[in-house]
């Protein structure tokens, strides 16, 4: 376990199968299924596991994701990180959304190591989420964590509740943004920023 990993809220059992085992078997029983049949046996102690992975971010922080990869350098030009896969869990039927995330940030006087973009994401993303508050939330840690004088994020993503249940709705992407600082303000890089998104270079 990474130190910088807290305990999780649900505890594991101590002998016997853990609570949330039990939980899954039970809800198979409740679905109409033999929790006993073969391809099931497992399953269980598998969906714990997963759903353990896919909320570890509950226990990762910030400020220990990006540690000490801050370094000071007056490059005052947009960074902008693109098509950063994420995937997360939709807090209200705890079904898939994932696509992609855009990462902008107007340095003031520090930059951040790239790779680190990405973690900052997987800290809220590997939660129960909703797209419009993960977009919040990567923006303010960054506003944060960088003190840059501008941060812009925008996230494209399909929501398996959307195209596996009711109406179907298969292509309809969701697109949320958040923008703060000279991103928000300022019109120039707020628009230098969508055209980095757009994959059409930057602005000469
Ligand atoms: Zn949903």
């Amino acid at each position: 376990m990474a130190a910088e990993e807290r305990p999780l809220a649900i505890p594991r059992g101590s002998g016997g199968p853990a609570p949330l085992e039990a939980l899954v078997r039970e809800m198979l029983t409740l679905l109409g299924e033999d929790p006993e049949r073969e391809g099931l046996r497992q399953t269980p102690e598998r969906v714990d596991a997963s759903l353990r992975w896919l909320t570890r971010g509950y226990g990762l922080s910030v400020e220990n994701v990006i540690g000490d990869a801050l370094y000071a350098e007056p490059h005052d030009n947009l960074v902008c990180v693109r098509d950063i896969e994420i995937y997360s869990l939709c807090e209200h039927h705890l079904l898939p959304f994932f696509g992609k995330a855009h990462v902008a940030y107007l340095p003031n006087g520090r930059l951040v190591g790239l790779s680190k973009i990405p973690r900052v994401i997987e800290v809220f993303a590997r939660r129960l989420q909703l797209q419009e508050r993960l977009t919040d939330q990567v923006a303010d840690a960054l506003m944060r964590v960088l003190e840059p004088r501008g941060v812009g994020v925008v996230i494209e993503a399909y929501h398996l509740c959307m195209m596996m249940r009711g109406v179907e709705k298969q292509n309809s992407k969701t697109v949320t943004s958040a923008l703060r600082g000279a991103l928000l303000a300022d019109g120039k890089t707020r628009d230098e920023f969508l055209r980095l998104v757009h994959g059409r270079g930057a602005v000469e």
